[in-house]
């Protein structure tokens, strides 16, 4: 770690490489450092490597191989199955509009946008509860025949919140419309079944669960068209052109080995550790609210608003202070206007402005929650407004 005397509670915005993947990562930057298209034994050399770490994701989401394609990030991900999928749909059918929550990602967000703005989609929201957990009633009143894509965040990266997606998976199913669902928080820490869950399209990044940042894949249920975003060779079936980044692309393979190894195991300490965190900032410090659900939230994910307090102001102090947490959202500076999601879910201002993200991991312990709680109180009364 940079620090020892730092604590770091931010494993939401990204998780260090884990030593195994960084290990399994080494020998393709010099010694097997051949491009995967080429035909002599360097290509073949890289080229198993990339095939090897596809099958290793595609068992881990129980789908085929030629299901699984890679991508520069999460972001990546989500761009390629929004815009390769709405493009695509309205070239054979017509179809001209995405559907999405008002609590997705900013990757899912502004990409519906840029399609409305600039590629002429219309761009509908399905509405979501307090908890930020999606209406599926309604979600199938408002899918017709236009819809292209329905496009539902998994687990939430601002609060947490995991959204019913086998029974969304089984409206759009009903209703004939593609789902691509962004599961860069999820992935690491559910056990997903994408034939189960009825998902289409599934995004996935890395850095979010001890892989290296900047690569992610984008699972792609068979016979479902796309149109590339990155245009060139015949990469990835011609749906990424783009020489593959071989020794990510095997990193992200061996992160998705280690969580699927440990998932269940980390999943329990960290629920517990959540909770204790949760019940400890509850009950010592006065106009705090959780955010998102109490209990089907991801397993290392605590969130708060606290009335009346600058967030901003509250995340430097805690920096000050050894603890490097979020907003959940990011920070704007200036005049701070709340996040779409916080807004989504029904909070006031005064009480959106005052967020607060904690999120574990592998080297979290029961004490730094505990040293987290004991100065919590006195910060967040310093950055009351
Ligand atoms: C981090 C994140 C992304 C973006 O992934 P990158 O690999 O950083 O581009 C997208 N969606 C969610 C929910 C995330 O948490």
């Amino acid at each position: 770690m940079v620090n020892n005397k730092k604590i770091y509670f931010d494993y939401a915005a990204t998780t260090p490489v884990h030593d195994d993947v960084l290990r399994a990562m080494m020998p393709y930057f010099q010694q097997d450092f051949g491009n995967p298209s080429s035909i002599h034994a360097w290509g073949q050399e890289a080229e198993g490597a990339i095939e090897k770490s596809r099958s290793q994701i595609a068992h881990f989401l129980h789908v085929e191989e030629s299901e699984i394609i890679f991508t520069g990030c999460g972001t990546e991900s989500d761009n390629l199955a929004l815009k390769g999928v709405a493009l695509a749909r309205r070239k054979t059918t017509g179809a001209y509009k995405i559907l999405i929550s008002p609590v997705e990602h900013h990757a899912v967000f502004h990409t519906a946008q840029q399609l409305r703005d600039v590629f002429g989609f219309e761009m509908d929201f399905v509405s979501v509860n307090k908890y930020g957990l999606v209406d599926v009633d309604e979600l199938a009143k408002k899918i017709d025949s236009k819809t292209a894509i329905v496009s539902i965040i998994y687990g939430n990266n601002e609060i947490g919140t995991i959204n019913p997606i086998k029974q969304i998976g089984e409206c759009c199913r009903d209703h004939n419309v593609v789902f691509h669902t962004d599961a860069v928080q999820a992935a690491a820490h559910l056990a997903i079944d994408v034939v189960d869950e009825n998902i289409d399209l599934l995004s996935i990044g890395a850095h979010k669960f001890y892989g290296p940042k900047g690569v992610g894949a984008l699972y792609c249920r068979k016979n479902i068209s796309m149109i590339p975003v990155i245009t060139g060779g015949k990469q990835e079936r011609g749906l990424r052109g783009g020489t593959h980044n071989v020794p990510y692309i095997v990193g992200m393979a061996e992160a998705i080995n280690f969580i699927s190894r440990e998932r269940s195991n980390n999943s329990d300490r960290y629920i517990e550790l959540r909770d204790f965190l949760i019940e400890g900032v509850i009950s010592n410090i006065k106009k705090t609210r959780l955010t998102g659900h109490p209990t089907n939230r991801l397993p290392n994910h605590a969130s708060f608003v606290f009335q009346g307090v600058d967030g901003n102001l509250l995340l430097i102090l805690l920096d000050q202070a050894g603890f490097a947490c979020s907003s959940g959202s990011a920070c704007k500076t200036g005049n701070p206007e709340p996040s779409e999601v916080l807004n989504a879910i029904g909070l006031s201002k005064d009480w959106a402005l005052g967020s607060l993200r904690v999120t574990l991991g592998l080297f979290t312990t029961r004490e730094q929650i505990e040293q987290f709680i004991k100065i919590l109180p006195n910060t967040v009364l310093q950055a009351t407004k």
